[in-house]
């Protein structure tokens, strides 16, 4: 049985940039994939990214995976109007995340999975990962099963997990060895449900399909959001996620009574993909490697835990961690802390955006929709004050202490209060990932014991056990 220099189980949106990125470094490498070829990379998704991710891992790795061009890019977008609870308010965003685009991902996906085969990495499609095989504390490959009930095993020095949300081998492993968790917290997933839908022109047409459209509605999708991603004047990328807390809905339910609202718009639509998945939406794992494995994309928790963005995160995760690996089998290392250098990196850069912005999402999901009106309809957050929240997790609370809008929240001095705390953590939880460990040890442990004290749930809706109401 020959042995791989690289295993990826999954060659998804991490998957896929992963392993394009060992085939131009020359690493023999397999992909694994549950699902036929011609299935790969259709995946329910919003579709909505940004050049940025690109330009990062580039920069980062000198891959020259081309990001989306052509025909892989359905719309170019300007930017992002956020509507307050019932509509009466909408506040225009632009984004400076480099270029936001609308993608095709089934034809970008495809085209980046086939220029590595093209490049000499192995596939094999229809054919699901059950376990890691662990001898000596070490994943050394893969157990497998064919659709005819085949069982394999494949051997590699580096196994990256990139199975997505389930995470078949962080999930199989060891916790108090990886550090790593097994299950999410109901808080930290949400269930997302979305449709494409062309729209009969002479009944409805977007006048600025550039621009996304998002929606807060606690009764319609509690602690998540409803989008609107226009696909061009007549067509639309149409969902909403539902965070696990409290007696939360069945999202399909939810989205026909988003449809019931809006029949006029849907009126002889037509329907052209549909369905349901979970989004990941927490810090990072705490440790992305451990002896002989790494984790990428959903499975490693690499997401934007505001809007569940993972697209981009799972490609950055999929590049570095290809990029370490490299590295580590170039030594002859790749146990933890050989293949560390991925977790730092990842970590120092996006670890501290998306951890902070992981407090940010705990406190915003627990707001109702009056707080949520207020907030927009009284200008006591401003446009700029969402995108600073969403983006690099900075945000200057003490010129919005001294603004005018502090008087018209008066009434909301609470919320004021709440808000400093939250800005507060999140500020200590970007100096916590800016300063990483540079090995797993005793360092890590404290490191590790000190984040898990900050991210520990404090409100009583993330610490009641929720319960799905249909
Ligand atoms: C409804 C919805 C809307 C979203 N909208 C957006 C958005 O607008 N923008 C954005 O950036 N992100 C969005 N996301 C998140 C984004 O889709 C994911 O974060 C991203 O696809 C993660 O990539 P991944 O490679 O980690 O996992 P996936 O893309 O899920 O890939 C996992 C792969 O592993 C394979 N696999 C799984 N288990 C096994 C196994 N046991 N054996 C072998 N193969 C296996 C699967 O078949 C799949 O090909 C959305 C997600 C959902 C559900």
């Amino acid at each position: 049985m020959s042995t791989y220099d690289i295993i990826i189980v999954g060659g998804g949106t991490g998957g896929a940039p992963a392993a394009f990125h060992a085939a131009e470094l020359g690493l023999k490498t397999l992909v694994i994939d549950r699902l036929p070829m011609e299935q790969i990379a259709v995946k329910v998704c919003g579709d909505a990214t940004s050049k940025y991710y690109w330009d990062f891992i580039k920069e980062a790795t000198g891959t020259s995976l081309k990001p989306p061009h052509g025909e892989e890019i359905e719309i170019k977008i300007k930017g992002t109007y956020l509507y307050s609870p019932g509509r009466k308010m909408k506040y225009t965003i632009i984004d400076r995340d480099g270029e936001p685009w609308i993608i095709d991902r089934f034809k970008y996906g495809k085209r980046v999975l086939k220029q590595a085969l093209d490049n000499g990495v192995d596939f094999i499609d229809n054919m699901r990962v059950t376990s890691p095989i662990v001898e000596n504390d070490r994943v050394v490959g893969v157990k497998a099963k064919a659709k005819n009930g085949e069982t394999k095993e494949f051997r590699g020095k580096v196994i990256i997990d990139a199975s997505g949300i389930n995470a078949i081998i962080r999930t199989a492993l060891d916790p108090s060895k990886t550090h790593m968790d097994i299950q999410l917290l109901p808080k930290d997933e949400c269930n997302a449900y979305r449709e494409i839908r062309d729209f009969d022109p002479d009944q409805f047409h977007y006048d600025d399909p550039e621009f996304l459209r998002i929606f807060f509605d606690q009764k319609i999708v509690p602690g998540g959001y409803l989008w609107e991603f226009p696909r061009g004047e007549t067509s639309v990328n149409v969902g909403l996620g539902v965070t696990k807390i409290g007696n939360y809905p069945n999202t399909r339910k939810q989205f026909e009574y988003y449809l019931k609202l809006n029949e006029e718009m849907y009126k002889n639509s037509k329907v052209i993909h549909k369905g349901g998945w979970r989004i990941p939406l927490r810090r990072p794992m705490d440790s992305l490697v451990w002896n002989g494995v790494m984790l990428i994309g959903d499975a490693g928790t690499c997401v934007k835990p505001t809007d569940g963005g993972g697209i981009g995160q799972s490609h950055i995760s999929g590049v570095l961690a290809v990029h370490y690996a490299a590295q580590a089998i170039e030594k002859d290392d790749v146990s933890a802390a050989g293949l560390w250098p991925y977790a730092r990196h990842y970590m120092i850069t996006s670890g501290a955006k998306n951890g902070p912005l992981a407090i940010m999402k705990d406190f915003v999901i627990t707001l109702d929709n009056q707080v949520l009106t207020d907030l927009m309809e009284k200008q006591i957050l401003t446009e700029n004050d969402f995108l600073a929240l969403n983006s690099d997790a900075t945000f200057n609370m003490s010129i919005m202490e001294k603004a005018k809008r502090v008087f018209r929240a008066r009434h909301m001095l609470s919320f004021l209060r709440d808000l400093k705390k939250v800005v507060d953590k999140m500020e200590k939880a970007r100096q916590l990932y800016l300063n990483y460990p540079e090995q797993p040890g005793k360092e890590f442990l404290q490191w590790k014991a000190q984040i898990e004290a900050l991210f520990r749930p404090e409100h009583p809706l993330l610490l009641t056990p929720p319960k799905q109401n249909r």
